[in-house]
């Protein structure tokens, strides 16, 4: 009797694809038991050792410290004993290495034990770098972070078609940290190197090539070859151009620094986001010196790394988990009928069928439904560039429905007609009867209670809200809603159909607002306020902008639709039992002639090209202008949390920031809360009413004893 091995056997984890895994790739079934958790080695007929890296109970490599002492360990036997070649393989099907295990990142504190710890990373690297024979890396799909930087340590890297590379560190508010920003500069064009650690983009296979990132790009069935190629010195290696070595030296680095300072503060500004900065000052002042690099590079990036920056760009990355780990479930639904070819309906409907549903989109204005999908040929030839087959089969998969007829096979219906109860509630008693017995009914309502929408539905309990953002296709985040009678099961499914169109579902119960509209409107209206009491509205902006958000509120007010605006602030201060301020009457006035905003070119702004004009005076916002649009949004999420809107601050925190853009480096609204004091939140939001008015009387929930 076999007993049975450690690892699956290699085939059932590769599924389909076909990896070409040298000595692996024969006798697969009887995997001998390997001495390492993470990582098996056998030696070919040609004395190549092949060296597969497989995480143990994990869908991704990702690296950890145990999985790089396990690496050290294997490499000191090499030393000793060094094959012909040695060959950098993983055996998942999905890529290479996925970069670091980012939850070692989390609540780190201690600046001496992370250098330490990156220390003894480098020093793994170094020793492939060093090893006795040749070494080859042999990618496929996503070779990111750390991942690149063990493939850089080799000699070769050989790339099969769809790898892609990059260094994303800078999204969690680092730089490389394992030996990136020695190696990289030096390989390639130094530009090209700190373009890409600088905006964290991914290159793919053949670009890298051009780059001079890769030696050679290939399929897996001539892996085999090309790797005998390498090893055997017959594989022509890339190597940085003269002008490239010439851009490494000092003046040079200064020259290209002081503009890719000017690029960063664009994007990002110092005071918010010093990686970019720390990064840029690494290269010019150690770019010369391998050696002394890599330990500026040890010491910078655990400075970053215990930073609040980095630290609530990690709590980011675990908030879009969480809202991730909502859409697991079993809903295998296939089909998606949308009634209303509009805005939301006609851009949700263009998505669903990007993401493989087939898609009826109805609407009793046929001219609606042709301008629909105008709009999605128009956004699939922007995100489908390079694949014309799927751009042909999602246009393929989205029928007009002039007649319902995609209601009876619908696996979900998403209403999407404008916000009117009885107009809602006629097209459901003609829907409902015609539905499959196990379809959901969403609405996309924004403001009207599901509680008035069910009622006389004879299966309240399939009714969800499923609201999404304008623009669909850009706003990850969705609400889904919740009611007193909707069945768990309706909202598991709700939420499992958003992953599978790779959307955020944030859990919210139904009420005025749920949570986006409710924490945005009092940061809009206090925009409004200000206005109105004669500050400019760039200082205005300036003041969000500089605390943090993407946008200020009166171009985002312009952006969202001045109408849309009127009406959700409208609707809350008709439902709330709490102070408001009225929208002023100018603006009511501007909206009655059709100034809607960026729609209409003319709002609260003038839009040009798709852009806001505005003035360049660079005037100081007044010392508590941000406290004065920030604080509101702050205590209507308190009062959501405390009402159980939302079920949880990091639901709360991850809805904001992928559906507001809520200054990400500050962690959301409740942790920027938290770090800033509850108790120093109330008593300025109290200042604040004092001053200006019981608008700002906080929230019972910051009084935690
Ligand atoms: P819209 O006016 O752009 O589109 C509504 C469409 O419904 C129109 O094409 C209209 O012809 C069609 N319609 C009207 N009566 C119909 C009927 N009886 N049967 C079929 N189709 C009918 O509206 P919109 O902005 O897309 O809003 C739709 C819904 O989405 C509303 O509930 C709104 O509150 C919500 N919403 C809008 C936004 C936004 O920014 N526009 C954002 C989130 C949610």
């Amino acid at each position: 009797m076999r007993t049975s091995p450690p690892h699956k056997p290699v085939l059932a984890i590769l599924g389909n694809r076909n990896l070409e895994l040298g000595p692996f790739a024969i006798d697969q079934t009887a995997a001998e038991p390997s001495p390492w958790v993470h990582w098996r080695m056998r030696t070919d007929e040609d004395g190549t050792a092949w060296l597969l890296f497989d995480k143990k109970d994990a869908s991704a490599n990702t690296l950890s410290e145990e999985v790089l002492t396990e690496l050290d360990a294997i490499l000191e036997k090499l030393e000793q004993n060094p094959p012909w070649g040695v060959v950098i393989r993983s055996a998942k099907p999905a890529g290479f290495i996925a970069g670091a295990d980012i939850a070692q990142f989390r609540g780190v504190t201690d600046v001496a034990q992370i250098e330490a710890t990156l220390a003894r990373g480098h020093a793994v690297l170094d020793r492939l770098d060093r090893l006795p024979c040749v070494t080859v890396a042999v990618i496929h799909g996503y070779c990111l972070g750390g991942g690149l930087e063990v493939a850089l340590a080799c000699d070769f890297r050989i790339a099969i078609d769809d790898a892609s590379f990059g260094f994303p560190e800078v999204l969690l508010g680092l730089h490389p940290g394992l030996g990136g920003t020695m190696r990289l500069p030096r390989l390639i064009d130094p530009t090209q190197a700190m373009t890409m650690m600088l905006t964290g983009r991914s290159e793919r296979a053949r670009r890298a090539r051009r780059l001079g990132l890769v030696d050679a790009v290939t399929q897996e069935r001539h892996v085999r070859a090309a790797v005998r190629a390498a090893v055997s010195d017959e594989m022509v290696k890339a190597k940085q151009s003269f002008t490239g070595s010439m851009l490494n030296t000092k003046p040079a680095r200064r020259l290209l620094a002081a503009r890719m300072v000017s690029e960063a503060g664009k994007r990002a500004p110092r005071a918010h986001y010093p990686a970019p900065y720390a990064l840029i000052d690494l290269w010019v002042e150690h770019g010369g010196d391998a050696a002394i690099m890599q330990k500026a590079e040890i010491s910078s990036f655990a400075k970053l790394l215990v930073g609040d920056t980095a630290q609530n760009l990690v709590r980011v990355f675990f908030l879009r988990d969480n809202l991730k780990n909502l859409t697991g479930g079993t809903w295998d639904g296939r089909r998606v009928h949308v009634i209303g070819a509009g805005t939301m309906g006609g851009d949700i409907a263009a998505w669903c069928a990007w993401h493989g549903f087939v898609v009826t989109l109805g609407d009793t204005n046929q001219n609606a439904i042709g301008g629909a999908i105008k709009r999605a040929a128009e956004l699939y030839s922007k995100i489908g560039r390079d694949d014309h087959r799927r751009v042909r089969d999602a246009l393929d998969r989205l029928v007009p429905d002039l007649k319902s007829d995609g209601v009876a096979g619908a696996d979900l219906i998403i209403e999407a007609v404008p916000e009117n109860l009885e107009l809602k509630r006629k097209i459901f008693a003609g829907i409902e009867p015609k539905m499959k017995q196990s379809a959901i009914l969403a609405t996309n309502t924004s403001s009207i209670p599901l509680e008035q929408l069910r009622e006389n539905l004879p299966r309240p309990e399939r009714l969800v809200g499923i609201h999404f953002f304008n623009p669909v296709s850009r706003m990850q985040l969705v609400e889904v809603v919740s009611h007193d009678q909707a069945a768990a099961d309706v909202l598991a499914d709700a939420r499992a159909f958003l992953g599978r169109i790779d959307r955020l579902p944030a859990p919210v119960k139904s009420a005025p607002g749920f949570l986006v509209n409710r924490a945005l409107t009092p940061y809009l209206l206090e925009a409004l306020v200000m206005l109105d009491s004669g500050m400019k509205k760039e200082t205005i902006d300036k003041a969000a902008t500089d605390f943090g958000m993407p946008m200020g509120p009166i171009e985002l007010a312009d952006e969202v639709g001045l109408d849309i605006c009127l009406h959700v602030a409208e609707m809350l201060r008709g439902s709330l039992n709490r102070e408001m301020p009225d929208a002023p009457q100018w603006l009511k006035d501007k909206v009655g002639k059709g100034e809607l905003g960026k729609k209409t070119g003319k709002g609260l702004y003038d839009w040009k090209d798709g852009h806001a004009v505005k003035s360049h005076d660079d005037a100081a916002p007044p010392p508590d202008a941000a406290d004065r649009l920030i604080l509101p949004m702050l205590d209507a999420c308190m009062t959501c949390l405390r009402e159980g809107v939302v079920a949880d601050e990091q639901i709360l925190d991850g809805a904001m920031i992928f559906a507001t853009g809520f200054a990400p480096f500050r962690g959301g609204p409740m942790h920027y809360a938290q770090t800033r004091g509850f108790a120093d939140v109330r008593d300025t939001l109290k200042r604040l009413a004092d001053q200006y008015g019981p608008r700002f009387q906080p929230d019972p929930g910051w009084d935690v004893p």
